[in-house]
Formats: C-alpha cells, structure tokens, sequence
C-alpha cells in the first residue's frame, strides 16, 4: 500500500469516530445483547472476565471498549453432548458461575433481574448482567424447577435447543409433537405467569408459530439471523419473523458467519465431521488442553470463505424492513460461534461498528437506539407486565 493510500485508510477509519452524531449517540445508547455464551468458561477454563484475552469474544476491558451495557448470558448443556442426567446440574453449575463472577467484580457488573434494574446498572456505567436457559431439557421437566429458575434470575428459557423434547420440536431434531405439545403449552402458560421470556430460536418454525399464537406476551428469537438473505437451517423465513413482529416480539441477529453467509456456511458444514472428532480426541484427555481447541476451531475457521461485517449490518437491515423496526434485536451468540465471527465484528469490542454501519444506511438515532437494546428491554418490560396482570 502506498503512503497516500494507507494515509487515506486511515482517515476513512478515523473520521466516523469523530461524527459529531455518532459522540453523542454513543454517550448514553444502551446495547443489549440477547445471547452471549461465556458462562460456560467461568465454570470449565477459569476464564476470568477481568483480565484481557486474545481469544473468546466477552472479557471485561473489551465489554468497556464497546460500550456494552447489558447482556443476556446463556447457559447450556447441548443434549448431543451431555447425558441426561447432566443436563439441569450443568445448568446450575453454570448458573453459580455467572453469579460468582458478577459478584468478584462489582465495579463493571450487576446482576439484572427486571427492566428497570438494566437501565439503573446501565445508567451506573456497569453492564447489567442477566441469564437465561438454551433448551427446554434443562428444567428436567419440571415447572417447580422452571419457577426456581426464575427466582434465581432466568429471564428467558429457549423452548428446545438441538434436539427435539418434551415441550417443543427443534428446527433440527427429529419433529415429534408438529410444533408444541400440550405440555409445551402448559410450560408458555407458567413463563407467562412468571414474566419469564418464551424464546423461540432453534425450534422448528412451526414450533415458533405455536408459541407465538399461545404467549400472552411478546417472544424473542434470541440468536436467529434471517433466511431470506443465507438460506440455512438454523436462519428464520420472512413469513415466521413477521408472525413474531406481529405479536410484539423482537428478531436478535446471530453474528455466526455461517448464520450470515450460505457459502461459509456450506464449507462449516461440510468440515464439521472432521472439526468435531479432532476436538473429541483432544477433550477425552483430562484436564483438557483448550488451547488445542482453540487451535483447531482456527484451523476450520480459516478454511471458510470471509464474511465481512457489512453483511451483518445487512441481515439487520433486511429484518427491519421486513419485521418492522421495533422488531430487530442483537443475539450474536459470542462464545458460542467458536471464533466464528464475521471479520470487523470479532468481539464484544466491536458493537460501535454496527452504530456506524446503521447511520450509513440512513437510520435515525431513534431507530439505532431500538436495535442496539431498546426493542429488546421493551419486551422484557412487557413480560414483566403480562406476569402482574395474572
Ligand atoms: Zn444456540
């Protein structure tokens, strides 16, 4: 690159942060992402939100750096991986977790377990901390397990993860119910009562469209990017986004840049087999050395085609327009897309580029506001409300 032409990069680089508009509306704009995985880290790697990593997406100087204020954190144990019986202990290991490193660093974070508590952590400069369930699986069928959930700050539950279950068919598990069972059924009723989310990614649309008809308040795809734009299994169609819309609910993007993109997606696919067994032969040993997975996740990340961060602003682009903009949401499933983020939006470091992506594509600072975090706060207020009506 030439001196002029590395010197012209740089302003172009430069001079959105210097936006008059894009200062101010980063002063006080609350990002709010729906769907972040670390919890899982705190429990298996010690991984420490204080200090700064190279790798993982969500540590606390990075969290700083792009003004994240409040975060859905998600906690798992995917049926294929784990025995049944490990499911709801797995659940509440990770659950202490979370609480634990919320508590060892009080000066950055709070846990949230209302609405107004996110504006009041996010008004204090800390970022407000909530969890939510990945899977119907993990309350082990129970509704006395599902309301202590709640109590200890579950504020969504995602009706079925991979596999199908007692409650709901997966959009990649074998169907068994067509959608909601009647026990499915009862479960949205107890959410309901509670002012506990009902999230509706990774189950089959038809699932989606029984639980949209059944909750009495609004719904959230917590991780789904759309399928209009990269036609995959895991993405939503237009006419099941607008359905969610309709009722109130919010779309929150996947950032997975094989969420994002069908050819990255397709090259994913086509190497998972290999990627999953290299990584089970380096898990099977005790204590597992995670920076050989890591380095294996790298080595198949590498081999897909690159997904710029303009595509993301794309998808979210797309789900405005066809869901409405107070239906669009952020879900970037860091910590859960193993590394695989679209190049530009690699970490929780990188929010303010989709701030700049938005105002590029002429959205009002009102309209940035709701898909940064307001669309989102708004539906937890509005469960909250459905909860004190009943
Ligand atoms: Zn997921």
């Amino acid at each position: 690159m030439t001196r002029l032409a590395s010197l012209f990069l740089l302003t172009a680089l430069l001079l959105p942060a210097q936006d008059p508009r894009f200062t101010n509306l980063m002063k006080d704009l609350l990002i709010f992402d729906a769907h972040i995985d670390t919890p899982r880290y705190f429990a298996d790697e010690n991984y420490r939100l204080r200090d700064r990593h190279n790798y993982y997406e969500l540590d606390i100087p990075r969290m700083r750096e792009g003004k994240l204020g409040a975060v859905m954190f998600g906690l798992y144990a995917q049926p294929q991986d784990f025995p049944p019986e490990r499911w709801l202990p797995r659940a509440l290991e990770t659950l202490e977790a979370l609480h634990a490193e919320v508590e060892a660093n009080p000066n950055d974070m709070e846990f949230a377990y209302t609405a107004a508590d996110v504006e009041r952590i996010h008004k204090s400069g800390k970022l407000a901390a909530l969890a939510s369930l990945e899977g119907g699986h993990l309350i082990a069928d129970s509704l006395g397990v599902l309301r202590l959930f709640y109590r200890l700050g579950i504020r969504y539950m995602t009706l079925a993860h991979f596999a199908s279950n007692n409650f709901a068919d997966s959009m990649t598990g074998q169907p068994i119910h067509t959608g909601i069972s009647p026990f499915g059924r009862e479960l949205i009723r107890e959410m309901n009562r509670l002012g506990m989310i009902i999230d509706v990614s990774h189950i089959s649309d038809k699932a989606v469209l029984d639980a949209v008809e059944h909750s009495r308040a609004p719904v959230i795809a917590s991780h789904s990017s759309a399928k209009a734009i990269a036609p995959i299994i895991r993405n939503m169609p237009d006419n099941v986004i607008q359905t969610i819309a309709k009722r109130g609910g919010v779309i929150c993007l996947n950032f997975h840049a094989g969420y994002l993109d069908k050819a990255a997606y397709d090259v994913f696919f086509r190497n998972r087999p290999a990627r999953d067994a290299e990584i089970k032969a380096v898990t099977d040993v005790k204590p597992v050395d995670w920076e050989k997975v890591r380095a294996i996740q790298r080595k198949y990340f590498e081999k897909m085609p690159k997904v710029d961060v303009s595509v993301l602003v794309r998808h979210l682009d797309h789900l405005a327009k066809t869901a409405g903009v107070d239906h669009v949401g952020l879900g970037s499933d860091f910590d859960g897309i193993s590394g695989m983020a679209p190049v530009g939006m690699e970490d929780v470091s990188k929010y303010p580029t989709i701030v700049k992506g938005l105002m590029k594509l002429g959205y009002s600072d009102q309209d940035i506001r709701k898909i940064m975090g307001l669309n989102l706060l708004r539906v937890l207020r509005q469960n909250e409300e459905v909860s004190k009506q009943q």
